[in-house]
């Protein structure tokens, strides 16, 4: 008789920004069916965060939902002492929180533009300081996890794909991805894993008018070799591993889910 996989994630505590719906919430899921207990934040309301925690503990696993706003430092601290408090420590980050406040360039204003670089960017280097803090506090635990801790930055394909109409977007995940590769390069020696998922077009509410309609599913499918919409679950499996010791001797690189967006479709037939 076959025996089940052992679950990759077992005795760890992972917390997921922005866990509340979308890819955030298809990442929590993933974590959780790998046997991580998952703190699951959001920031405003409460119910997706609680819907999330719900589908976990309906599937046998562990969650409990949290709030904080990651663009705002106290907050974030109260976060990081809640988890200390309630599991002890902290194994993985996915630090997946991120929004659009789009405009055309001649047209944005500095809050839209100060508001997206607060979450998307100041957002990361808020909970990866106190995440790579925590992992330093408690120290290595080798019979759990190889690293001593992961940390993934959810970027995307604009971190190096440029998009118009979108620019404190597009500067956001650009300065993810230098900010993900220096934290690699300074915490390595400590055997702190820093990686992100750069995802290409999920359905998700972020992006709903995107795929919502047959005519504007036709346009995105345009940009997407590989013919389909990526799912949160594409993206969760993407996260399990990259938290696994199986990718224990990755470090710095963004791994892009993208169906091949990033293959510049364009050029396809115009070589
Ligand atoms: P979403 O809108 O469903 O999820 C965003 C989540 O972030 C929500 O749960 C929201 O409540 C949370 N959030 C927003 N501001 C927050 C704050 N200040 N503090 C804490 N949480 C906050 O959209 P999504 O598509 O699931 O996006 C998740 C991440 O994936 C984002 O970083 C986004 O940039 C990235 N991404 C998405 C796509 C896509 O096609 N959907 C593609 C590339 C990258």
């Amino acid at each position: 008789m076959a025996t089940a996989a052992p679950q990759r994630l077992q005795h760890q505590i992972a917390l997921v920004t922005g866990g509340s719906s979308g890819i955030g919430a298809g990442v929590c899921l993933a974590l959780a069916a790998e046997g991580a207990t998952v703190v699951v934040n959001y920031s405003h309301s409460p119910e997706g965060a609680e819907e999330t925690v719900g589908e976990i503990e309906k599937a046998g696993g562990k969650a409990i939902a949290l709030k904080a706003d990651v663009s705002k430092e106290d907050d974030v601290l109260r976060m990081f002492s809640q988890i200390r408090e309630q599991f002890g420590t902290l194994h993985i980050l996915v630090s997946n929180a991120g929004i659009q406040e789009d405009a055309p360039f001649l047209d944005m204003t500095l809050e839209q533009w100060q508001k997206v670089l607060d979450v998307n960017l100041t957002g990361q280097f808020l909970c990866a300081r106190e995440a790579a803090r925590e992992f330093m506090r408690r120290g290595p635990q080798p019979e759990i996890s190889k690293a001593t801790g992961k940390i993934i930055c959810m970027s995307s394909v604009h971190e190096v794909i440029p998009w118009a109409g979108h620019v404190n977007y597009a500067t956001s995940k650009g300065g993810i991805m230098l900010l993900m590769k220096s934290m690699a390069q300074e915490l390595a020696p400590h055997k702190i894993r820093v990686n992100s998922i750069g995802p290409g077009a999920i359905k998700t509410p972020i992006n709903n008018e995107a795929w919502e309609t047959p005519e504007a599913a036709k346009k995105l499918l345009e940009l997407i070799p590989y013919g389909r919409i990526g799912e949160p679950d594409d993206i969760g499996k993407v996260a399990v591993w990259l938290a696994s010791d199986e990718a224990d001797y990755i470090t710095g690189v963004t791994l892009f889910a993208d169906g091949g967006m990033t293959l510049y479709p364009g050029f396809a037939s115009n070589g």
